[in-house]
């Protein structure tokens, strides 16, 4: 089982294995701090090894995308290449994912910010890998400050010789431009990425075809997080069994966390993937708000994944398997940690209502489920629900997951799944006090509000 894969190296990760060494922006992030601290060093070399020693490098390090999904990075990078695709005429692109609008996610935000360089040196190898000419790199609307940031780190590689028709000196032809979004939640999915880069509105399309067979104007185009490209040049210059060497099987490398709500010091760090999450938050954060004994429960991978209670928190790893034996997920990498004065249905029916106002509406159990589920967790927030109509929220959340064109159902249905299988009691609670002082009310009368 999951819990039987040893951590291979877990003794708390070293500044010199560090990837990302300018969180929070605090040197320059412009060309020269980026040289310094390393980027662009012998990334020619890198190019002249060719597209099938980069890919083998990525799937050698155990990357996995860190946009939330976890797909393998070298697998997924490899669908560009497969064989007979140099007689496909048509361009290929990467497509660089900064919509980072997961709640409790601000990792990409620190990259695009801090470390632009990694991710302008990453496009070019990972796109190198791909064979692809050029990157859109996709910001998220209200990353002004980030977006222009990356604008600089372009205009400065391609002053440099490092983009643009003799990339590097290598011969290779590459070109990166940015995209900026406006605040759709919903243009993070890829595809409706996609959509929206194409002048469209942002609408997930249906899969398959994947991007890497249809993507960007209809070419072949792998869409992959800021975070999972920004590690690719460095996996490359220390190597794949380098990145590996952290963390445990099919859970390698190093992650950006970022961790916010009641501990004492709200942070975005790296470090090894696999660490004890209670030891995350110790270690980076000064604890939790009142210590340990105050936690009510941690959302540890960003709104999409279930809340688990304290004594589940106390045992679980930071990595895709342990947390998905937990029933929750890795998802964002997003800690949000809830002590004991957290009104826990409120949080989960905040999501709720998030999920409704961000459903794009073009599939019918997301776009009525959605609503469903805000007015009934709205209902249990006041008390004016019914014990009855848990199993009936649940029985939405059933019919929402897994039954829509894009991850957003099943995004709004985890939550609310999570809160009735460690919080039940603490619902039925509400709605009984409610009771007791108002008096019984009709339970048509109820669902004919809720509706
Ligand atoms: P997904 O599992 O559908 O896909 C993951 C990636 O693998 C995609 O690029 C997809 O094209 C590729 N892929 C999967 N199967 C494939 C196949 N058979 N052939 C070729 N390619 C294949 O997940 P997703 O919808 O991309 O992501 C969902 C996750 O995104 C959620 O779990 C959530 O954690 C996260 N999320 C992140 C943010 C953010 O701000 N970073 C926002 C919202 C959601
Ligand atoms: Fe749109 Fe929701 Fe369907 Fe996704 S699941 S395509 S957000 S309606």
């Amino acid at each position: 089982t999951a819990a039987e894969i040893p951590v291979r190296r877990y003794g708390g990760l070293k500044d010199q294995d560090r990837i990302f060494t300018n969180v929070f922006c605090k040197h320059d992030h412009g060309i020269k701090g980026a040289m310094s601290r390393g980027d662009w060093h012998k990334t020619k070399d890198i190019l002249l090894k060719g597209d099938s020693w980069i890919i083998q490098t990525i799937k050698d390090s155990g990357l996995r995308g860190r946009g939330g999904a976890g797909f393998p990075s070298g697998l997924k990078w490899s669908f560009m290449n497969k064989p007979g695709w140099e007689k496909d005429p048509r361009p290929r692109y990467l497509v660089i994912n900064a919509d980072e609008g997961e709640p409790g996610t601000c990792k990409d935000r620190e990259i695009l910010r801090g470390d632009p360089h990694k991710l302008i040196e990453g496009c070019l190898v990972a796109g190198r890998g791909m064979n692809a000419t050029a990157a859109y790199i996709y910001i998220r609307g209200e990353f002004y400050q980030e977006a222009s940031h990356v604008q600089q780190a372009i205009n400065e590689a391609y002053a440099k010789g490092f983009l643009g028709k003799d990339a590097c000196g290598s011969g290779y032809r590459f070109d990166v431009y940015v995209h900026r979004g406006a605040g759709a939640y919903i243009c993070g999915e890829e595809t409706a990425l996609i959509e929206s880069i194409e002048g469209k509105q942002g609408k997930p399309r249906l899969k398959p075809p994947f991007p890497a067979d249809v993507g960007l104007f209809g070419c072949p185009t792998t869409v992959a997080n800021v975070e999972t490209v920004a590690v690719a040049p460095t996996i490359c210059r220390r190597g794949g069994s380098w990145f590996a060497s952290f963390g445990r099987e099919r859970n390698q490398g190093t992650k950006l966390f970022c961790i916010s709500g009641h501990v004492n010091n709200p942070c975005v760090v790296e470090e090894e993937m696999s660490i004890p999450l209670k030891e995350l938050l110790e270690k980076h954060c000064g604890g939790v708000r009142g210590g340990w004994d105050n936690l009510l429960g941690i959302i540890p991978g960003g709104s999409s994944v279930p809340v688990i209670p304290k004594d589940i928190s106390a045992q679980v790893l930071m990595d895709y398997d342990s947390l998905k034996d937990a029933q929750t997920g890795l998802g964002t990498g997003a800690v949000i940690v809830m002590d004991k004065s957290t009104d826990i249905v409120s949080a989960i029916a905040r999501f709720a209502q998030f999920y409704k106002h961000e459903s794009c509406g073009q599939c019918t159990p997301c776009r009525e489920g959605t609503t469903w589920m805000m007015n009934m967790m709205n209902r249990m927030v006041e008390g004016r629900g019914h014990v009855r109509e848990i199993d009936m929220l649940l029985e939405i959340t059933k019919q929402v997951e897994g039954r829509t064109i894009c991850a957003l159902g099943d995004a709004a249905a985890w939550p609310i799944q999570g809160l009735m299988r460690h919080f039940r009691p603490e619902v039925e609670r509400r709605i009984s006090e409610f009771r007791q002082v108002n008096g019984a009310v009709g339970f048509g009368g109820h669902l004919a509000s809720a509706a």
